[in-house]
């Protein structure tokens, strides 16, 4: 359906979990973290029941994110229930990639079409440091066991000044060796990454031409995202970027996000939503619950306004919303 500035919404990020196995700076603070009550969040059966109420109105594409949704029990349980929902034609994960090492297949199996695995260096140490506890070779085994499945493969790095900058073109060369696109995602100054220093998108993609040469411009790799493709000559994948930031792309959104509470968020940056578990659990039928999506749906934000000062704005940290 279209919002009330034309935009078409056809694109739902599903955050099963607010857990996660990595302590990424920009995301998560090292200690005390309180997760939310297992009872709290959607089960399920809600999940893909919001979900089919959302495809009436013209939703056809599912991601699932976190936190980090391969924490949560039962995650490719619910790949299968939602790729089965008539209306959704396609599964995509966003994921650290850790506890998938072993599952990939699996994940296939169950109708996964693509995953979007983090990855924000490729060196041991900074790996660690960025992440607090993680091993790099975890992440690039279920890379390459993701390829060997034939799925959609991209990449997704977020550079932090003064961190992994030193190894960007690295990772970039990822794309020359394999047929996965590696992206750049501008740090957002939302909560851990407010204490953190941006590489502008920019920036990195000057680096990369002068290590890789010309890149041109690949209209065709346009997905349902706002990221923006080239493929350096020799590569087998591209490289994209994902400028939230630097190069508002708001005019072009297509998504709204179900957080694991069962809040339907309009735009990361805003607080705007409506409380859809709510609505489930108080036995509103599927017609009532559709028109409550629609009616949100309407008001989605103009503009996330990362650099206004704007009065519904999110607080909260990445993972409990669902980046
Ligand atoms: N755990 C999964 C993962 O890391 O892919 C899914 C959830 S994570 C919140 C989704 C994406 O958000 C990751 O690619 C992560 O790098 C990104 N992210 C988290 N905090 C961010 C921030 N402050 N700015 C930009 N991207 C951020
Ligand atoms: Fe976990 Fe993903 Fe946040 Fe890193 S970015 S702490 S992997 S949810």
């Amino acid at each position: 359906m279209r919002d009330s500035e034309g935009r078409n919404i056809e694109y739902v990020r599903v955050s099963i979990t607010d857990k996660c196995n990595l302590r990424c700076l920009y995301c998560m603070p090292e200690a005390g973290v309180e997760y939310m009550p297992h009872d709290e969040l959607l089960n399920y059966r809600e999940i893909q029941r919001i979900v089919s109420c959302m495809t009436r109105l013209g939703v056809h594409a599912v991601r699932l994110t976190g936190g980090e949704p391969m924490a949560r029990r039962g995650c490719l349980n619910l790949v299968s229930m939602l790729k089965q929902t008539e209306g959704i034609d396609r599964v995509a994960m966003t994921t650290n990639g850790i506890l998938l090492r072993g599952r990939v297949a699996e994940a296939a199996a169950a109708g996964l079409d693509a995953l979007n695995i983090s990855l924000d260096t490729l060196d041991p140490a900074i790996f660690r440091q960025m992440t607090r506890c993680g091993d790099v070779n975890d992440v690039l085994a279920t890379i390459c066991e993701a390829v060997d499945c034939g799925l959609r493969v991209k990449l997704n790095a977020v550079a932090v000044r003064g961190l992994n900058e030193g190894g960007l073109c690295d990772l970039a060369a990822l794309a020359r060796e394999m047929p996965v696109d590696v992206r750049f995602i501008e740090l957002m100054p939302v909560g851990c990454g407010k204490g953190l220093s941006p590489v502008p998108n920019d920036e990195i993609r000057q680096r990369l031409e002068a290590a890789f040469g010309p890149m041109p411009y690949i209209d065709e790799r346009r997905g349902l995202g706002p990221a923006v493709y080239y493929r350096p000559e020799g590569f087998m994948g591209c490289v994209g970027f994902i400028s939230a930031v630097s190069h508002e792309f708001c005019e072009h959104c297509n998504r709204v996000r179900l957080t694991p509470e069962g809040q339907l968020k309009l735009c990361l940056n805003h607080l705007t939503g409506v409380d859809l578990r709510a609505l489930v659990r108080g036995g509103c039928d599927d017609a009532a619950l559709t028109d409550a999506i629609r009616q949100a749906i309407r008001n989605k934000p103009r503009r996330h306004g990362f650099a206004d000062a704007i009065d519904d704005r999110e607080s909260r940290r990445m993972h409990r919303i669902g980046g």
